[in-house]
Protein backbone atom coordinates (compact mmCIF):
# COMPACT_ATOMS: atom_id res chain seq x y z
CA UNK A 1 0.00 0.00 0.00
CA UNK A 2 1.58 3.09 -1.02
CA UNK A 3 0.70 6.91 -0.05
CA UNK A 4 0.78 9.90 -2.11
CA UNK A 5 -0.07 13.31 -2.06
CA UNK A 6 -0.07 16.32 -4.56
CA UNK A 7 -0.50 19.87 -3.07
CA UNK A 8 -2.53 18.98 -0.17
CA UNK A 9 -2.97 22.23 1.58
CA UNK A 10 -4.85 22.73 4.87
CA UNK A 11 -7.90 25.42 4.21
CA UNK A 12 -6.46 27.14 7.67
CA UNK A 13 -2.96 27.39 5.77
CA UNK A 14 -4.01 28.96 2.86
CA UNK A 15 -2.50 31.34 1.38
CA UNK A 16 1.28 31.76 3.84
CA UNK A 17 4.42 31.47 2.64
CA UNK A 18 5.07 28.87 4.82
CA UNK A 19 3.92 25.95 2.73
CA UNK A 20 6.42 27.05 -0.46
CA UNK A 21 9.49 25.72 2.20
CA UNK A 22 7.33 22.78 3.61
CA UNK A 23 8.13 18.96 1.82
CA UNK A 24 4.74 17.93 2.75
CA UNK A 25 2.48 20.98 2.00
CA UNK A 26 2.03 21.98 -1.45
CA UNK A 27 4.07 19.64 -2.40
CA UNK A 28 4.59 15.95 -4.15
CA UNK A 29 4.76 13.01 -1.46
CA UNK A 30 5.31 9.63 -2.07
CA UNK A 31 5.88 6.84 0.40
CA UNK A 32 6.08 3.47 -0.09
CA UNK A 33 4.60 0.22 2.26
CA UNK A 34 8.01 -0.59 4.64
CA UNK A 35 9.19 3.19 4.51
CA UNK A 36 10.20 4.42 7.63
CA UNK A 37 9.53 8.30 7.83
CA UNK A 38 10.10 11.28 10.44
CA UNK A 39 8.09 14.21 9.77
CA UNK A 40 9.67 16.81 11.74
CA UNK A 41 7.96 20.21 12.73
CA UNK A 42 7.90 22.95 14.98
CA UNK A 43 4.41 23.13 17.52
CA UNK A 44 1.37 24.86 15.12
CA UNK A 45 3.13 23.50 11.91
CA UNK A 46 0.42 20.93 11.51
CA UNK A 47 1.64 17.66 12.33
CA UNK A 48 -1.49 16.75 13.82
CA UNK A 49 -3.89 17.93 10.78
CA UNK A 50 -1.60 15.85 8.87
CA UNK A 51 -1.94 12.96 10.50
CA UNK A 52 -5.62 13.19 10.95
CA UNK A 53 -5.66 13.87 7.70
CA UNK A 54 -4.50 10.51 6.34
CA UNK A 55 -6.66 9.16 8.54
CA UNK A 56 -9.75 10.15 7.22
CA UNK A 57 -10.77 12.97 10.04
CA UNK A 58 -10.07 16.02 8.69
CA UNK A 59 -11.02 16.49 5.24
CA UNK A 60 -10.67 20.55 5.18
CA UNK A 61 -8.29 20.53 2.26
CA UNK A 62 -7.34 21.03 -0.93
CA UNK A 63 -4.77 19.02 -3.39
CA UNK A 64 -5.01 15.06 -3.04
CA UNK A 65 -3.68 12.24 -0.69
CA UNK A 66 -3.95 8.62 -1.59
CA UNK A 67 -3.90 5.02 -0.34
CA UNK A 68 -3.05 3.45 -3.15
CA UNK A 69 -6.46 4.73 -5.17
CA UNK A 70 -8.19 5.18 -2.21
CA UNK A 71 -8.90 9.00 -1.04
CA UNK A 72 -9.12 9.50 2.81
CA UNK A 73 -11.38 13.08 2.40
CA UNK A 74 -14.04 10.92 -0.34
CA UNK A 75 -14.45 8.13 0.34
CA UNK A 76 -17.57 6.65 2.19
CA UNK A 77 -17.27 5.39 5.57
CA UNK A 78 -17.67 2.08 4.96
CA UNK A 79 -13.95 1.95 3.25
CA UNK A 80 -12.98 4.25 5.74
CA UNK A 81 -13.54 1.89 8.50
CA UNK A 82 -12.08 -1.24 6.82
CA UNK A 83 -8.91 1.15 6.09
CA UNK A 84 -8.67 1.96 9.85
CA UNK A 85 -9.08 -1.62 10.84
CA UNK A 86 -6.75 -3.51 8.00
CA UNK A 87 -4.81 -0.76 6.78
CA UNK A 88 -3.78 1.66 8.93
CA UNK A 89 -3.33 2.07 13.09
CA UNK A 90 -2.76 5.38 14.87
CA UNK A 91 -1.12 6.67 18.29
CA UNK A 92 -3.05 10.10 18.76
CA UNK A 93 -1.06 12.80 19.79
CA UNK A 94 -4.34 13.02 22.54
CA UNK A 95 -4.50 9.36 22.66
CA UNK A 96 -7.59 8.88 23.07
CA UNK A 97 -7.88 6.18 25.98
CA UNK A 98 -11.36 5.33 27.38
CA UNK A 99 -10.53 7.37 30.60
CA UNK A 100 -13.23 5.09 32.80
CA UNK A 101 -11.75 2.04 31.64
CA UNK A 102 -8.60 -0.09 33.04
CA UNK A 103 -5.56 -0.57 30.97
CA UNK A 104 -6.40 -3.90 30.04
CA UNK A 105 -10.06 -3.12 28.93
CA UNK A 106 -8.39 -0.23 26.94
CA UNK A 107 -6.25 -2.82 24.98
CA UNK A 108 -8.62 -5.37 24.96
CA UNK A 109 -11.60 -3.35 23.10
CA UNK A 110 -8.90 -3.16 20.06
CA UNK A 111 -7.67 -6.26 20.28
CA UNK A 112 -10.76 -8.00 20.09
CA UNK A 113 -12.06 -5.60 16.91
CA UNK A 114 -10.32 -8.20 14.63
CA UNK A 115 -9.35 -10.76 17.10
CA UNK A 116 -5.94 -11.04 14.96
CA UNK A 117 -3.46 -10.59 18.72
CA UNK A 118 -4.09 -12.82 21.79
CA UNK A 119 -4.34 -11.52 25.01
CA UNK A 120 -1.12 -13.57 26.15
CA UNK A 121 0.71 -10.97 23.15
CA UNK A 122 -1.42 -8.03 25.14
CA UNK A 123 0.36 -9.24 28.26
CA UNK A 124 3.99 -9.69 26.29
CA UNK A 125 3.70 -5.93 25.22
CA UNK A 126 2.55 -4.52 28.97
CA UNK A 127 5.47 -6.49 30.65
CA UNK A 128 8.03 -5.25 27.76
CA UNK A 129 6.99 -1.56 27.90
CA UNK A 130 6.73 -1.91 32.08
CA UNK A 131 2.91 -1.31 32.58
CA UNK A 132 2.05 -5.17 34.04
CA UNK A 133 1.35 -3.66 37.08
CA UNK A 134 -1.49 -1.08 36.10
CA UNK A 135 -3.76 -3.31 34.11
CA UNK A 136 -6.29 -2.96 36.28
CA UNK A 137 -5.72 0.40 36.33
CA UNK A 138 -8.30 3.24 35.16
CA UNK A 139 -6.67 4.68 32.02
CA UNK A 140 -7.72 8.28 34.02
CA UNK A 141 -5.57 7.64 37.40
CA UNK A 142 -2.33 6.84 35.20
CA UNK A 143 0.23 9.19 33.88
CA UNK A 144 0.24 10.71 30.47
CA UNK A 145 3.45 8.37 30.14
CA UNK A 146 1.96 5.57 30.78
CA UNK A 147 -1.28 6.48 29.02
CA UNK A 148 1.12 6.97 26.17
CA UNK A 149 2.25 3.05 26.25
CA UNK A 150 -1.23 1.97 26.53
CA UNK A 151 -2.15 3.90 23.20
CA UNK A 152 1.36 2.69 22.02
CA UNK A 153 0.16 -0.92 22.99
CA UNK A 154 -3.38 -0.69 21.61
CA UNK A 155 -1.95 0.12 18.10
CA UNK A 156 -0.03 -2.73 17.59
CA UNK A 157 -3.01 -4.87 18.56
CA UNK A 158 -4.46 -4.65 14.69
CA UNK A 159 -3.49 -5.39 11.76
CA UNK A 160 -1.92 -2.57 9.73
CA UNK A 161 0.14 -1.64 6.61
CA UNK A 162 1.19 1.71 7.80
CA UNK A 163 1.35 3.04 11.65
CA UNK A 164 1.03 6.41 12.24
CA UNK A 165 2.38 7.99 15.55
CA UNK A 166 1.78 11.29 16.38
CA UNK A 167 4.69 12.85 19.24
CA UNK A 168 4.24 9.54 20.49
CA UNK A 169 7.24 8.99 22.53
CA UNK A 170 6.91 13.17 24.61
CA UNK A 171 6.07 11.76 28.06
CA UNK A 172 8.72 8.96 28.57
CA UNK A 173 11.37 9.05 29.56
CA UNK A 174 15.04 7.78 27.69
CA UNK A 175 14.36 4.08 29.13
CA UNK A 176 10.94 3.85 28.33
CA UNK A 177 11.23 5.29 25.16
CA UNK A 178 13.83 3.32 23.81
CA UNK A 179 11.57 -0.22 25.24
CA UNK A 180 8.64 1.39 23.17
CA UNK A 181 11.25 2.18 20.21
CA UNK A 182 12.45 -1.70 19.94
CA UNK A 183 8.68 -2.98 20.16
CA UNK A 184 7.23 -0.96 17.85
CA UNK A 185 10.75 -1.54 15.38
CA UNK A 186 9.97 -5.30 15.72
CA UNK A 187 6.34 -5.37 14.69
CA UNK A 188 6.88 -2.77 12.16
CA UNK A 189 9.79 -4.71 10.53
CA UNK A 190 7.87 -8.19 10.97
CA UNK A 191 4.51 -6.81 8.91
CA UNK A 192 6.63 -5.33 6.34
CA UNK A 193 4.88 -2.26 7.47
CA UNK A 194 5.81 1.69 6.78
CA UNK A 195 5.65 3.99 9.62
CA UNK A 196 5.27 7.97 10.05
CA UNK A 197 6.05 9.68 12.79
CA UNK A 198 5.25 13.26 13.76
CA UNK A 199 7.93 14.81 15.99
CA UNK A 200 8.63 18.40 16.99
CA UNK A 201 12.48 17.90 16.82
CA UNK A 202 15.10 15.64 14.77
CA UNK A 203 15.55 12.03 16.63
CA UNK A 204 17.01 8.65 15.62
CA UNK A 205 14.72 6.52 17.45
CA UNK A 206 14.10 4.66 13.96
CA UNK A 207 16.33 3.61 10.71
CA UNK A 208 14.34 6.48 8.71
CA UNK A 209 14.16 5.66 4.95
CA UNK A 210 12.50 9.85 4.28
CA UNK A 211 12.75 12.72 6.34
CA UNK A 212 10.03 15.02 5.59
CA UNK A 213 10.56 18.81 7.35
CA UNK A 214 7.17 20.08 7.06
P1 LIG B 1 0.94 20.72 15.22
O1 LIG B 1 0.45 19.32 15.42
O2 LIG B 1 2.11 20.79 14.31
O3 LIG B 1 1.19 21.46 16.50
P2 LIG B 1 -1.76 21.29 14.28
O4 LIG B 1 -1.99 20.42 13.10
O5 LIG B 1 -2.39 20.88 15.55
O6 LIG B 1 -0.20 21.55 14.46
O7 LIG B 1 -2.27 22.75 13.95
C1 LIG B 1 -1.54 23.64 13.12
C2 LIG B 1 -2.01 25.06 13.35
O8 LIG B 1 -3.21 25.27 12.65
C3 LIG B 1 -2.31 25.40 14.78
O9 LIG B 1 -1.91 26.71 15.01
C4 LIG B 1 -3.81 25.24 14.87
O10 LIG B 1 -4.37 26.06 15.87
C5 LIG B 1 -4.22 25.70 13.50
N1 LIG B 1 -5.46 25.08 13.06
C6 LIG B 1 -5.73 23.76 13.03
N2 LIG B 1 -6.97 23.56 12.54
C7 LIG B 1 -7.48 24.77 12.25
C8 LIG B 1 -8.71 25.23 11.71
N3 LIG B 1 -9.67 24.39 11.37
N4 LIG B 1 -8.87 26.55 11.55
C9 LIG B 1 -7.92 27.41 11.89
N5 LIG B 1 -6.73 27.06 12.39
C10 LIG B 1 -6.51 25.75 12.58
Amino acid sequence: MQLTMHNVLPNYLQPTPKERVSAIWGNTVSIQQGDLVSVQAPSGAGKTTFVQLLYGLRKDYTGTALWDNLAPNTTDEEALAALRTNNVSIVFQDLRLFGELTAMENIEIKRCQTNTTSTATAHEYLQRLGMSHKIDAKADTLSYGERQRIAIIRALMQPFNWLLMDEPFSHLDNSNRQKAIELIGEIVHARKAGMILADLNANNYFAYTQTLIM
